[in-house]
């Protein structure tokens, strides 16, 4: 029987530690496809478009819009940022768990679009530590770093929209948390409904 993939959303404040773990995540294991988002932030000392993501101008995204070419796509800290329709549903047919690494808004739209996707939260262990990590990375100035924090405790009033919250503390421990509530999700009843008509049609013709 052909498994079907799950929409696995992941979300987190920044610096939770989201992209370090989903590149882990897809280098340990086969299965997965890792979407990647236009934006139209500019790029980071060392992304590449086409890697990270695609850097687009806010035409082109607009464009993108008008041609329902993303499944949805928000405002984020003055940026936007959506995922491509394409690469998500070739993928999900094709039987890989596709990753949208993506901000609350977005997630939400997804669950509405898709209610059979897996909303993951991925917290820091303290928010000392997301502050250190967030300086830490040296990738935003100050002013950016805390227009993020503030984000990040509007986005903590939404988490009870996710299925579950995993907490980043030991980098591999929570790639494999992560990992087990993916294939563990595999197996609800409701992905598996031709199994299971299958099994008691079997039964009632006396299990031959
Ligand atoms: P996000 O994608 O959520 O914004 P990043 O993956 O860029 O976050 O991680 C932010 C910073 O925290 C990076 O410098 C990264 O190396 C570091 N980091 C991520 N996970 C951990 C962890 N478990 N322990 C310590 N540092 C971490
Ligand atoms: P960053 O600028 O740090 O790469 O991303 C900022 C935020 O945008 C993160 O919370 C990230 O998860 C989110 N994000 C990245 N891609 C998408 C997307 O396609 N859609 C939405 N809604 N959010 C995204």
């Amino acid at each position: 029987m052909k498994r079907k993939g799950i929409l696995v959303v992941v979300s987190g404040f920044s610096g939770a530690g989201k992209g370090t773990l989903m590149k882990k995540l897809v280098q340990k294991y086969d299965n997965y496809a890792l979407s990647i988002s236009a934006t139209t932030r500019d790029p980071r000392p060392g992304e590449q478009d086409g890697r990270e993501y695609f850097f687009v101008t806010r035409e082109e995204f607009k464009k993108r819009i008008a041609e329902d070419a993303l499944i949805e796509y928000a405002c984020y800290c003055d940026n936007y940022y959506g995922t491509p329709r394409d690469y998500a549903e070739r993928h999900l047919e094709e039987g890989r768990d596709v990753i949208l690494e993506i901000e609350i808004q977005g997630a939400l739209k997804i669950k509405d679009k898709y209610p059979d996707a897996l909303l993951l939260f991925v917290m820091p262990p303290s928010a000392a530590e997301l502050r250190r990590r967030l300086s830490g990375r040296g990738t935003e100035t100050q002013e950016v770093i805390d227009k993020r924090l503030r984000r990040a405790a509007q986005e903590a009033k939404g988490i009870e929209e996710y299925d579950y919250i995993v907490i980043n503390d030991d980098l591999d421990t929570c790639v494999e948390e992560l990992h087990a509530i993916i294939i563990a999700a595999h197996n609800k009843p409701v992905r598996n409904e031709e199994f299971i008509e299958k099994m008691r049609l079997e039964l009632e013709e006396g299990g031959e």
